[in-house]
């Protein structure tokens, strides 16, 4: 089952816009970024569709880190992160749809 990735996700309160960007420093391990300040999650835009996937994935649980206020290391957050994508992807057969994000 194909899911739309919405151009915005909420999460509690907050609301996030979602956009491609060629300005991610993709060789330093980076595939996305996530501004709190400007409530803004940002995707490399030549990131593999799994990088991508798992990327938003990771992202979310930053936003979700930051608001619930606990405090997991960033390998953890890959881990977990890996977790979900296994359970989407390989168990539900759900495959996400990139095709309403933008680049910016
Ligand atoms: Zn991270």
């Amino acid at each position: 089952m194909k899911v739309k990735i919405p151009q915005k996700i909420k999460i509690g309160t907050h609301c996030y816009n979602l956009s491609f960007t060629p300005h991610i420093h993709c060789d330093e391990g980076r595939y996305a970024n996530c501004n709190h300040r400007t409530q803004e999650i940002q995707f490399w835009s030549e990131s593999p569709k799994s990088i991508a996937d798992e990327s938003l994935i990771h992202e979310v649980l930053h936003i979700g880190e930051l608001f619930q206020r606990i405090d997991v290391s960033d390998p953890d957050i890959d881990r977990i992160a890996n977790i979900i994508m296994i359970l989407l992807k390989d168990n539900l057969g759900i495959e996400f749809d990139w095709s309403l994000i933008q680049e910016k």
